[in-house]
């Protein structure tokens, strides 16, 4: 039933729209606008997928859109392939550029971004102008009617052709958003620290995100070389660029139907202003201006948040995956435990500039054992933590991972190891649900690929279900099932924190990093955390845990290394470091450690 009515509306209403349109609007004007419509939204859903998905601001979609454009119309006027052949060889090769574009700018965030993806459409847009014998500058290039079969699409034809393919492409978009590709596209948007200790390689899906994304608008491109047969440099210039951006922002950010609402703005409200002739580019910037700042989360975010619709879309956004169980009691899964030395920090020291956060650290973990890492405020913890997870490289010494050497893997590799972790500053992807949250845990074990879960096979949604329930189990394992389909961002400190830990048992790890995971929870919330590391504990789970809270590390470390200015001062089991005159020292300079080991005072 639930299928049913998904055809209906993806595929069924778009159609007859579509069919029914120029009988309704029988304009060569009209017709003409909704072909611009069609081909802008294809671009649209491209760049929402980068932009509001995964987080990565391009404003140089116009470079892709020309090279979709120029390809398009070359390789069926200069080498005689059919016009549709032409634009899928094409917004092929422009993906390529969205591959290269990609990792010019894999260090880039943010404005940097937006800077280099400018410089890329600039370029493209300087040489459309420039190379007059190939692109005919901005007297422009000809091409000719669209056709198939040497019967030639009319411009209601064409209407129809593109509007055909908008709605395949709406239908995988859809797909992709639902399941675990949208999923991971959202995660690493939203952390990318974070994604990386799952197992994600964020490298190679943000090239993929840019590579759909530079595909689409080549499609976009190629689809507005026919539209008129006649291209002009004069259309490939940054502007398009912005306007594209302001779509998908005025429509709503990473929303499925955001770019739908986005591009009916950019394309009709020019078409309702045309009687104001002198003002109505002033007036339209005018209106998108004021929309940006008044819905600064698109007309979609906007209306979410109008209380009604917020219950009708968070639920019922997070709660594809059907109904869970809850029935059965859950155990938790790890990979066989060994008593060995899993893991060796030697010699282990991290410098920033002239400052030594790690000092010649030398650590040892061995299999089934919860090893406390503590210490005073900034004596070296979490870098030990981040070194050893490979978010930083040390910049001396030597980790081994059962005696393997792993120094300079990065932190997905360090996770395909076995090895993952949590985070002091918490992690968490805030625009997933708690329980997407931890079905991205499962990054790892998920088997199905991209154009399977383009045609969301029953494969893939078997995949996605059996996943989301034992998403489920672990939320229960941390007693958070409740809360599966809220806005992680919604939850208490103390919950998120335990959302981080499901999210890292999702991993099936060999050794969990816990960094001050009782930090900023309140005492009840300590205590739940406390009980689960506890149970994580004796299902045989191998922890490095982090904390300053003396009493949760001296109740639940089987060995403690202490460390302060970056140096190791002491280990050994709690009695021995609660003894040790060092730690007492680097502490508190002394009494209320004292205190502590008499009885007489307790540490909160
Ligand atoms: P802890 O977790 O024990 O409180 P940290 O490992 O966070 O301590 O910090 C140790 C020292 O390293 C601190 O002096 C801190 O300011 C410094 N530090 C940590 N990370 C960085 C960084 N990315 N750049 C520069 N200094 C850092
Ligand atoms: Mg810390």
């Amino acid at each position: 039933m639930v299928k049913a009515k998904w055809w209906i509306y993806q595929i069924i209403i778009p159609l007859a729209l579509l069919y029914g349109f120029p009988w309704i609007f029988n304009n060569a004007h009209t017709i003409h606008v909704a072909q611009t419509f069609l081909i802008t939204y294809i671009v649209i859903v491209g760049l929402n997928l980068l932009v509001g998905l995964s987080n990565q601001l391009s404003l140089g979609h116009v470079g892709f859109y020309a090279i979709g454009a120029y390809l398009s119309a070359i390789l069926t006027m200069q080498v005689g392939l059919n016009f549709f052949v032409s634009i899928i060889i094409a917004s092929l090769i422009t993906a390529l550029f969205g591959v290269i574009v990609a990792l010019l700018s894999l260090r880039a965030k943010g404005p940097y971004l937006a800077m280099v993806t400018i410089a890329f459409g600039e370029l493209v847009s300087i040489i459309a102008n420039r190379w007059v014998d190939v692109t005919g500058g901005p007297a422009g290039y000809k091409t000719s009617v669209p056709s198939f079969f040497g019967i030639e699409l009319g411009p209601i034809q064409y209407m129809w052709f593109i509007g055909l393919l908008a709605i395949i492409i709406t239908a995988a978009a859809t797909n992709i958003f639902r399941g675990r590709f949208g999923r991971t596209f959202t995660a690493f948007g939203n952390s990318e620290v974070a994604s990386e200790v799952l197992g994600i390689n964020v490298r190679n899906w943000k090239v993929l995100a840019f590579s759909i994304s530079a595909f689409l608008a080549g499609v976009g491109g190629g689809l507005f070389a026919f539209q008129n047969q006649f291209i002009s440099s004069t259309t490939f210039e940054i502007n398009l660029s912005i306007l594209f951006l302001i779509a998908v922002i005025i429509g709503g950010s990473g929303t499925k139907i955001g770019p739908m609402i986005g591009t009916a703005i950019i394309i009709g409200l020019p078409q309702l202003l045309y009687n104001f002739v002198d003002y109505h580019l002033m007036i339209f910037g005018g209106i998108l201006l004021i929309a940006l700042i008044l819905l600064p989360d698109g007309i979609v975010g906007a209306i979410t948040k109008v209380s009604y619709f917020k219950k009708f879309s968070s639920k019922n956004r997070f709660n594809e995956l059907g109904n869970l169980q809850s029935g059965e009691s859950v155990t938790i899964e790890f990979p066989e435990g060994t008593d060995d030395k899993l893991l060796e920090l030697k010699n282990i020291s991290m410098h920033f500039g002239g400052l030594v956060a790690v000092d010649k650290v030398e650590i040892e973990v061995f299999g089934g054992t919860v090893h406390g890492i503590i210490g005073p405020n900034g004596s070296g913890k979490s870098t030990t933590v981040n070194v050893l997870s490979g978010v930083y490289m040390p910049s001396a010494g030597t980790i081994l991972w059962k005696g393997k050497d792993i120094t300079k893997y990065a932190p997905h590799s360090v996770a395909h190891v076995g090895i993952t972790r949590t985070f002091q500053n918490l992690q968490l992807f805030e625009d997933l649900s708690v329980l997407q949250n931890v079905m991205v845990g499962f990054h790892r074990h998920f088997k199905t690929g991209f154009l399977k879960n383009l045609l969301y096979l029953d494969q893939v949604s078997n995949e996605d279900q059996h996943y989301a329930q034992k998403a489920y189990d672990l939320l229960r394992i941390v007693g958070l099932e409740e809360r599966a389909y809220e806005k992680a961002s919604d939850l208490s400190y103390g919950e998120q924190r335990l959302v981080e830990i499901a999210r890292s048992l999702a991993l099936k790890p060999s050794l969990l990093i816990l960094d001050e995971p009782a930090a900023g929870a309140s005492t009840i919330e300590i205590e739940k955390i406390m009980d689960v590391i506890q149970r994580l504990k004796n299902a045989g789970l191998s922890i490095i845990l982090v904390e300053h809270h003396m009493d949760i590390v001296m109740n639940i470390c089987d060995y403690i290394t202490v460390l302060d200015f970056g140096r190791k001062i002491c280990e050994g089991d709690p009695e021995t470091v609660q003894n040790d005159p060092r730690v007492i020292e680097a502490y508190l300079g002394g009494e209320e450690v004292n205190q502590l080991v008499a009885g007489t005072r307790s540490i909160s």
